[in-house]
C-alpha cells in the first residue's frame, strides 16, 4: 500500500472508534463532572496512532503528551529506516554485534521468545525478504525463486544470539521488529497513563487497540473490529482491560504482474507472502506486545494450525476471518462479539476448549 492509502485506513480506523465510542462521550460529562476526556494524534511507527484519555482535568493532557512521547522515542531506537536507530545501526554495521538499550534488548528478546513459541512462524529476521518484494520501499515486484532461496539463506531467528544485551547477527541478516513493535509501544504507553493514576483511556495504534480499564461508566468498550472485505465494520467486540490486535494481507498488498495480490506478512519456510485459508486474525489478549506477535504467527499458520496453538496456550483468545468469509471465533469472545447488521448471514464458528 503506498503512503496515501496507509493514511486512508488510519483515519478509516480512528473513525470506527469515535463511532463505537461516541455514544458514551457525550454522556461522561453528565456523569462525572470533573472528569474530562483527551485526546492525541500523531504519526509514528508508519501508522496514524490515536490515544484517547479520561481522567482528572490536568492530568490527562500531562500523561497523553508522555505516553506520545514514549512511543516515539521507541520508533526512535527500533526503526528500520532511520539511520540513527540503534536497529538500522546494527543493520548496517560491519562489526555485527552492539550492546543495546534496555528498552531494545527487552523487545528483540520478546521476538526470539515468540519465535521459539510459535515454531518460527513469527520470525523478527526476515527483512532482506521483505526488501526483495518491495515491501520496504514501496516499489514492489516479484522476486524469482533463486533470488528468494538465497535470501532466505540470510533469514533464521535462531542464527541470532543474545548475551545480556549484546545482540550479535550473521553478515547479511536484518532485524526488523514491524510485527511486534506497535504492541510492545502500547503497552509502554500503556503504563504512562495508568502511572498518571488513568483508569479509563482507548489506544489506537494504527489498528491495533488497547484498551486501559473500561469505559468512564464503567461498561466495557465497544470496539469496531474491521471488515477485511472493504469499508466498515464487521462486528463490534466488547472488552475492558484488553489488547484487541488484527494481522491480515488485506491492508498493505500489492497486485502483481501476475494479477494476484501479495500482502506484507511472509511465510518464513518460502519467503513468499501468506497464502492460506485466512484474510485476517484478531487476538484479544491482556498484553498488546502478545497480541502483536500472535496475530502476525496465528495470520502465517492458518486456520487449523492456530486452533491448535490457542488449545495448547489458552491464554488469548481469537477472532479468524477465511477465505470462505466465514468467522471461527474462541469461545471465551463467543457472548462479547456480535456481527454488524450487513454481516448478518456470515456463519460464526466457535472454537471449543475439547
Ligand atoms: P501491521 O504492522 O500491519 O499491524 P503485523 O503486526 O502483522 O501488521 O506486522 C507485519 C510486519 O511484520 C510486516 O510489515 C513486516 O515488517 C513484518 N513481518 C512480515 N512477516 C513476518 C513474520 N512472519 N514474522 C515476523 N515479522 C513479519
Ligand atoms: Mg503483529
Amino acid at each position: 500500500m503506498n503512503k496515501k492509502r496507509w493514511k486512508q485506513a488510519g483515519a478509516a480506523v480512528f473513525m470506527t472508534i469515535l463511532l463505537m465510542t461516541g455514544c458514551f462521550l457525550s454522556s461522561s460529562s453528565e456523569n462525572r463532572g470533573e472528569e474530562e476526556s483527551g485526546e492525541t494524534e500523531f504519526f509514528a511507527m508508519n501508522t496514524y496512532l490515536t490515544f484517547q484519555a479520561y481522567g482528572e482535568a490536568g492530568t490527562i493532557e500531562n500523561a497523553l503528551k508522555e505516553a506520545q512521547e514514549r512511543v516515539e522515542e521507541l520508533e526512535k531506537k527500533w526503526s528500520v529506516t532511520d539511520p540513527d536507530s540503534e536497529i538500522y545501526k546494527l543493520n548496517h554495521s560491519k562489526e555485527r554485534s552492539a550492546v543495546l538499550s534496555n528498552d531494545t534488548a527487552e523487545v528483540i528478546r520478546f521476538a526470539l521468545s515468540m519465535a521459539e513459541e510459535t515454531g518460527g512462524r513469527l520470525d523478527p529476521t526476515l527483512y532482506p525478504v521483505l526488501r526483495a518484494w518491495g515491501f520496504t520501499t514501496e516499489d514492489n515486484r516479484i522476486p524469482g525463486q533463486e533470488e528468494l532461496s538465497e535470501l532466505l539463506e540470510k533469514t533464521g531467528y535462531e542464527k541470532i544470539s543474545m548475551e545480556g544485551n549484546r545482540l550479535t547477527i550473521p553478515e547479511g541478516m536484518e532485524i526488523d521488529l514491524g510485527a511486534v513493535g506497535k504492541g510492545y509501544a502500547g503497552d509502554e504507553a500503556a503504563e504512562v497513563l495508568k502511572k498518571y493514576g488513568i483508569a479509563s483511556a482507548l489506544l489506537n495504534l494504527g489498528g491495533n487497540v488497547q484498551a486501559v480499564g473500561s469505559r468512564p461508566d464503567g461498561r466495557d468498550w465497544r470496539l469496531g473490529i474491521r471488515s477485511p472485505f472493504g469499508e466498515g465494520n464487521l462486528g463490534v467486540l466488547e472488552v475492558s482491560d484488553k489488547a484487541v490486535v488484527t494481522s491480515g494481507n488485506y491492508e498493505r498488498y500489492f497486485v502483481g504482474e501476475d494479477g494476484r495480490t501479495y500482502g506484507h506478512i511472509m511465510n518464513p519456510d518460502t519467503g513468499c507472502p501468506v497464502d492460506n485459508d485466512l484474510i485476517s486474525m484478531t487476538i484479544i489478549t491482556d498484553e498488546g506486545k502478545c497480541g502483536d506477535a500472535l496475530s502476525t504467527s496465528l495470520f502465517v499458520m492458518g486456520l487449523s494450525e492456530a486452533e491448535k496453538f490457542w488449545r495448547a496456550h489458552q491464554d488469548f483468545e481469537m477472532l479468524a476471518v477465511t477465505e470462505t468469509g466465514e468467522i471461527y471465533l474462541t469461545e471465551g469472545i463467543e457472548n462479547s462479539f456480535s456481527l454488524e447488521t450487513s454481516f448478518q448471514k456470515m456463519k460464526i464458528h466457535v472454537i471449543e476448549e475439547s
